[in-house]
């Protein structure tokens, strides 16, 4: 738990959200602001500010990415989805708390902006 982090609160429910998925890793949850049909954040229940704090023994973005194939399934994206990280100012991290986008419902436009 990260004092002042969003997502903490999201996942001590000090926030509500519309959870899509728990289990003892991960929590998933709508996105407050979609850019798609559907739009889940995928969100280790372990504060780690960004892609830059995981370490190549953490199986943590594995499983980020497992739970979003799962949850895909859940929401019936058989025609495919796309997943996002984005990390850092310029790559577009506005909460600093490690999150897989799972994007889906239309085609995704490549490259994205
Ligand atoms: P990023 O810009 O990659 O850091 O993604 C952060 C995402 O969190 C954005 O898409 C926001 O719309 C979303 N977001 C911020 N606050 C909330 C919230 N309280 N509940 C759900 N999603 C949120
Ligand atoms: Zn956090």
């Amino acid at each position: 738990m990260a004092d002042h982090c969003t997502f903490c609160k999201i996942i001590n429910r000090e926030i509500p959200s519309k959870i899509i998925y728990e289990d003892d890793l991960v929590l998933a949850f709508d996105d407050i602001k979609p850019a798609a049909p559907a739009h889940v954040l995928i969100v280790p229940k372990v504060h780690l500010d960004s892609v830059d704090e995981v370490s190549a023994q953490d199986p943590i973005v594995a499983v980020l990415v497992n739970r979003a194939s799962h949850v895909a399934k859940q929401l019936g994206l058989r025609e495919g989805y796309r997943l996002v990280i984005n990390n850092g100012d310029n790559g577009g991290q506005t909460v600093y708390h490690l999150h897989l986008h799972l994007l889906g419902g239309r085609f995704m436009t490549w490259p994205p902006g």
